[in-house]
């Protein structure tokens, strides 16, 4: 990074996981739209919560991705979803977890960050998106067959910041293939799958929910940036934990920015799909894999 930091960031997320052959390019073209469109809000003057929601709407409209349309099916064979948002300004927190029929989880939990109620569940997360007037749809719409077959890690996730110096982040995730009806992960809870602090930074994680859940690895990451460590270290060291406490399958994946604009992203997973953009990139980075994260800024 150069010598002054960027006022305003954005990185964004398209999983840890293990990327078909043949679904690369619509990786890559998915989260470069992605931070595309969260750049547009932000040097509009948009604020991070806004940029962030708009990434995160992009990445549920597109089948590639494992949120929203194309969600992954649970062991009934239906799609539950979850999503959060942070706003590090207040730390107000916004999330749903096994939710049906909506077409944007992660607009439902907008519209929670300014309520008392922090995390909604099943038909009362539905009841709140139906009151808010949020757009419902059918659950076949949300299966997709260009998704693929055996979703892996595939959560999506996105951090920003923006000109006043706020930072939000979240996530949206149709949750693991096969899984038990009412199963609930890492990706709507606040110090588990993301966090957002104004004072600190925010950070967004993919993975083995459980894992990242019981070693509350949203909250491990901020506590690294919090005494200084830079995003790809406190991540990397963060994720090292993983394996001790869920076994050597325990993989994932964060991306988080500073307070000061220090962007940075790691993962043990085969893939992460990453695009990143700030105010002095005319367009954003993307990268894939671990082999090409070293050409990473
Ligand atoms: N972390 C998500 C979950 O456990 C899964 C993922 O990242 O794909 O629901």
């Amino acid at each position: 990074m150069a010598d002054k930091e960027p006022k305003w960031a954005l990185i964004v997320h398209g999983g840890a996981k293990e990327i078909e052959r043949g679904d690369e390019q619509a990786n890559r073209d998915g989260v470069r739209q992605a931070a595309e469109a969260g750049r547009r809000v932000l040097t509009d003057g948009g604020s991070a919560v806004d940029a962030v929601e708009c990434a995160i709407r992009v990445l549920e409209s597109l089948p590639v991705f494992n949120a929203g349309i194309g969600s992954a099916l649970n062991a009934a064979g239906g799609i539950e979803m979850c999503a959060g948002l942070m706003d590090g300004r207040d730390r107000s927190v916004g999330a749903v977890t096994v939710i049906r029929g909506v077409r944007h989880p992660i607009s439902v939990a907008r519209r929670l960050l300014p309520e008392k109620e922090i995390l909604l569940a099943g038909e009362g997360a539905f009841i709140f998106a139906r009151e808010q007037q949020l757009e419902l749809i059918d659950e076949g719409e949300l299966r997709s067959d260009a998704a693929p077959a055996q979703q892996e890690h595939d959560t999506v996730g996105a951090v920003a910041l923006d000109r006043a110096g706020h930072v939000a982040a979240g996530t949206s995730t149709g949750g693991l293939t096969g899984s038990r009806v009412g199963r609930i992960g890492d990706s709507p809870q606040p110090g588990c799958g993301l966090y957002a602090d104004d004072r600190i930074g925010g950070v967004a994680l993919s993975g083995d929910g459980e894992t990242i859940a019981r070693v509350v690895l949203a909250s491990k990451i901020m506590n690294r940036l919090e005494v200084g460590e830079k995003p790809q270290e406190a991540i990397t060291s963060a994720l090292s934990e993983l394996p001790e406490v869920g076994g050597d399958d325990a993989d994932g994946g964060a991306i988080a920015i500073t307070r000061d604009g220090r962007v940075g992203w790691s993962h043990n997973s085969q893939h992460f799909a990453v695009a990143y953009v700030h105010e002095r990139m005319n367009e954003p980075g993307v990268w894939l894999a671990k082999s090409e994260d070293s050409t990473a800024p």
